[in-house]
Formats: C-alpha cells, sequence, structure tokens
C-alpha cells in the first residue's frame, strides 16, 4: 500500500511575539506519521491535545500565529512526493479541493446562507473548472454525485437555514468532494449533531470513501465514532502520536496507557461498573513536561519517562506505540 502523506519530523507552533516576551505553543511537536491511500484513519485524543492543529498544518493552511517551525509534509501526487511547505501559493491552490479537501470544523457556516444550495456548489465548481456546457459539465455530474451520496434533489433549492443541521453538514460534505478529492481532512464533522444526524453523516463519510476510493482523515474526540468509522487510528497526546494501530487492534489490545484510559472510560453496553477517566488533566502545550508528556498522570511512571521522551516504533506488525514500557526507544530531547 502506498503512502499518500508523509510527515517528517512536523512541528507546527503557535508563537505569540512580544517585545520582552516570546510564547510557542507546540500544537505539534516533531510528528513523523505515514498515512496509507485508501484508508479511513481516525485521529482520537482530548481537546487541546493538538488534532485540531495537526489537520490544519497538513493541509497546508498554518497561518499566523501559527506556524510550521521545522519539518516536512509530502504528499503523493500523480506518483511523485511533494513536499507542500515548499510550494506557491499558486501551486497549492491546484492542490487544494481537487486533490485535498478539508472540512473544517462547524462547517456548518461552509455555506453561503444568502444563496441557494445550488449556487454554491456553481460558484464552488467553477471556481475550479472551466464549465462549458452548464448542463454536461455542471448540472449532470452534480445530480449524479447527490444521487451516489444519497442526497435529496430539493436540497438544491434551499437556502442553508431551511436544512436541518445533519443535512447541512451532509450538504457541505457533499460539496467538499464533489471534485473527487484523493484526502479528505475533517476535523469533528459530527460534534454538535443528535445521534440519528450524527449516523447519517458517518454513512454518508463511509459511501464517499468506499466510491471514490480516496484517504479520509477523521478528527473526533468520540470513540464510539471511531470505532464506527476508522480503519486505522492514531491517538494523539500533547501535540505527539502516542499510540497508531487498526481500529480493532487498538480497541482490543490498546499498549500506551493513555489509550487505556480513552477506551478504559468508554460505556459498555449492560456494565454498570465505575469507569476511570485519567487523572488530571493534560499539560498545557506552552509548557510541556520534560520527557513522556504523559509522565505525570501515568500510574506506570519510572525514572527514564520524567527525562527522555519515548519515539513512536513498532512493536508489534502494523501496531506502534511511544511508551517505555514497551520499547526502549527515545528521540533527541531538543
Ligand atoms: Fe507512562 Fe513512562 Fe510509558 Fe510515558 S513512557 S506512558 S510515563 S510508562
Ligand atoms: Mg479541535
Amino acid at each position: 500500500m502506498l503512502n499518500i502523506l508523509k510527515t517528517e519530523n512536523l512541528k507546527s507552533y503557535y508563537i505569540f511575539e512580544t517585545p520582552t516576551e516570546k510564547k510557542e505553543v507546540k500544537a505539534v511537536n516533531d510528528v513523523s506519521i505515514d498515512i496509507e491511500e485508501d484508508k479511513i484513519y481516525g485521529v482520537a485524543g482530548e481537546s487541546g491535545c493538538g488534532k485540531s492543529t495537526f489537520l490544519k498544518t497538513v493541509c497546508g493552511l498554518a497561518e499566523p500565529p501559527l506556524r510550521i517551525v521545522g519539518g516536512t509534509i509530502y504528499y503523493l501526487v500523480n506518483g511523485k512526493y511533494v513536499d507542500i511547505t515548499k510550494l506557491s501559493q499558486e501551486e497549492y491552490r491546484k492542490l487544494r479541493w481537487e486533490y485535498i479537501s478539508y472540512i473544517p470544523q462547524g462547517s456548518m457556516s461552509a455555506l453561503n446562507p444568502i444563496i441557494r444550495v445550488k449556487e454554491s456548489f456553481k460558484d464552488f465548481v467553477t471556481a475550479h473548472k472551466k464549465i462549458k456546457d452548464d448542463q454536461k459539465d455542471f448540472e449532470e455530474p452534480l445530480r449524479k454525485h447527490l444521487n451516489a451520496l444519497g442526497l435529496p434533489m430539493r436540497v438544491l433549492k434551499s437556502y442553508p437555514h431551511q436544512l436541518s443541521g445533519g443535512m447541512r453538514q451532509r450538504v457541505t460534505i457533499a460539496l467538499a468532494t464533489i471534485l473527487n478529492p484523493r484526502i479528505i481532512l475533517a476535523d469533528e464533522p459530527t460534534t454538535a449533531l443528535d445521534v440519528v444526524a450524527q449516523r447519517a453523516v458517518i454513512q454518508l463519510l463511509k459511501d464517499i470513501q468506499s466510491l471514490q476510493k480516496n484517504t479520509i482523515i477523521l478528527v473526533t474526540h468520540d470513540m464510539a465514532v471511531h470505532a464506527n468509522i476508522a480503519d486505522r487510528m492514531l491517538i494523539m497526546y500533547a501535540g505527539v502520536f502516542v499510540e497508531e494501530a487498526d481500529t480493532e487492534e487498538l480497541f482490543e489490545n490498546p499498549l500506551h496507557p493513555y489509550t487505556k484510559f480513552l477506551i478504559g472510560s468508554l460505556p459498555k453496553m449492560g456494565d454498570k461498573s465505575y469507569k476511570v477517566s485519567a487523572p488530571g488533566s493534560p499539560p498545557s502545550l506552552a509548557n510541556l513536561p520534560q520527557g513522556c508528556p504523559f509522565h505525570p498522570r501515568c500510574p506506570y511512571v519510572m525514572d527514564i519517562c520524567k527525562n527522555e521522551r519515548p519515539a513512536l516504533v513498532e512493536t508489534k506488525p502494523s501496531h506502534k506505540v511511544s511508551c517505555f514500557l514497551n520499547s526502549k526507544e527515545r528521540i533527541q530531547n531538543d
């Protein structure tokens, strides 16, 4: 399987500078990760751990105060790896939406509220493609796309406020995928929806992936959503990935103490026992502890954990973890 996205030692910080002070919030703190084609990845972790920033950064949307301070972001484009941190704005614009599609958090507002949905689709498509024949180049593909995704044609005539929150979200996702992007980055697309609408959005993303054979990276703190949709999972903590495995394996055999807490705190059918969540709260990304970032909360903390940072390494086939309980590998502290 080919990797469609690779980051190497990626660091992306929010930097706040005043004449007397410089504050760095290390939201993505030295991340090297490979994302395979044709898979749904789930990125999980408590809020404030860097999930959204990771997505924004790899999507090429880092804007001040967020800055990429180190590392590379490679996408496989037409068989060649392209480092998007080195592209000009024009080169990047060509990749955006046709190759990389981003569905931001609270994307309900992505539709223009004062025009009908069909006009939003038209504005979007014409911004990227030359339309010669309205019927053949726009109407037909649009209807085919909505049909394939099981969306009713009536949405086209509606204004966004006439649609329910769940339907608006599905329409936004249909819009973001109409150009058949190779990779879709979605930030909390089911948050703020009721359970029925959530299920419809998850099904829609699954349908898109099986139709278009693209890669989806889905960020959500909701482990139940991941269990439902993700092929593979990445657990994020304090700006780094601490565990990566296929979803079933991760839920059955979590290796990192933090992942164990995340999974252990999930309610199970018929189980009324008290659930333990991780003690304490995540560290401030502006003031990370030395060594393993989880050590102040970890019940298994050892001396080495307080000084050295564990590297993310494969300890079982296709299962990576960054914890000294599982591997002695460490990364250089800077
Ligand atoms: Fe706990 Fe040490 Fe593993 Fe960090 S490296 S998770 S502190 S045992
Ligand atoms: Mg977020």
